[in-house]
């Protein structure tokens, strides 16, 4: 089903990162579950082109609505992100969905791992308020692991560490990939352990098991690629975790990139893939 929907507010979040809300123009609630995206179609002067976005509300006024909250990180020549970031509110788009499978398992686990680098937080914010009772009741731990540039682009940070402090079988850490060593000033938020370097590479110790976790990866395709097989060598399966790459779209006219790509290209294409990780 196609909906059209319209601008309705745009706020910075950081030098590279800002959240949109969307609204259904006919009124509708938005149905999805935690964790889905939606195509949007969005028309520049070159024409029409369609990009995927994870929903991303979590703020109480949103989470039952005619809204569509989306956080989008801007990329260097790209252009979803040259027409978003110059939107005015009253920009539309259509959009179809929901679409995807990273949504919280049926029967909650003991121990559940959400990891994200990134913008690839977003269908994990409205997976919060879900978790809320089975947290509060401590049928479940959760594992929160955020990988991000630094703690300008630790965005909601203040929203996760409250969160964090409201349940304690919230555990919340972040890990940032451009800082190479401990500064406790960096360390703006209670409740929030901080890492160095590359979030996959803060998780090689921990003691993971696929009888009691399930897991969830989202975001830079580099991240879950490095990750995955560490964890299938601890026994995991596609069962207990379940991926989202945020890959960049096909361009049109070139029916596999990765296959046309020259090695020059692979390379720029495997930096670019660094520098927002
Ligand atoms: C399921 C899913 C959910 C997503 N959710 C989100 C989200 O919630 N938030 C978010 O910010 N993003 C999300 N994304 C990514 C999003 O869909 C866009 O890819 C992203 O916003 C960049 O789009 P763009 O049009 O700005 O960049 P594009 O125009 O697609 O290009 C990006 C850059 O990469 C270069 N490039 C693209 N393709 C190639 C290629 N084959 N070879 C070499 N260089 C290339 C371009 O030149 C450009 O500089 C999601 C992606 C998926 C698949």
């Amino acid at each position: 089903m196609q909906i059209q929907v319209r601008l309705e507010r745009v706020r910075s979040l950081s030098s590279s990162t800002k959240d949109f809300r969307f609204v259904r123009v006919d009124g509708e609630p938005v149905s999805f579950v935690p964790g889905q995206f939606f195509r949007f179609v969005f028309t520049d002067q070159a024409g029409e082109f369609e990009r995927s976005y994870s929903l991303c509300n979590f703020e109480s006024d949103c989470l039952h609505g005619e809204f569509l909250d989306l956080v989008i990180s801007t990329v260097d020549g790209g252009r979803a992100s040259k027409l978003l970031f110059d939107a005015e509110p009253g920009f539309e788009a259509t959009v179809s969905g929901p679409f995807g499978r990273l949504v919280l398992p049926e029967k909650l686990p003991k121990r559940l791992f959400l990891v994200a680098t990134s913008v690839g937080i977003a269908p994990y914010m409205p997976m919060l308020d879900a978790l809320r009772d089975s947290l509060r009741q401590g049928d479940v731990d959760v594992y929160f692991f955020y990988g991000t540039r630094d703690a300008e682009e630790f965005i909601y940070g203040q929203f996760l560490s409250a969160f964090a402090e409201q349940y304690k079988n919230f555990h919340l850490t972040v890990c940032y990939s451009r800082i190479e060593s401990g500064d406790a000033s960096i360390i703006s938020h209670t409740n929030v352990t901080v890492r160095f370097g590359y979030v996959q590479n803060n998780m090689t110790e921990l003691k993971m098991s696929p009888a009691t976790d399930h897991v969830l990866l989202c975001g830079n395709p580099m991240m879950i690629d490095d990750l995955y097989p560490q964890l299938k060598q601890q026994g995991f399966g596609v069962r207990q975790v379940v991926r989202e790459k945020y890959v960049f779209a096909k361009r049109p006219g070139v029916k596999n990139p990765a296959v046309e790509m020259t090695a020059e290209q692979k390379r720029l294409l495997a930096e670019k893939m660094k520098k927002y990780s």
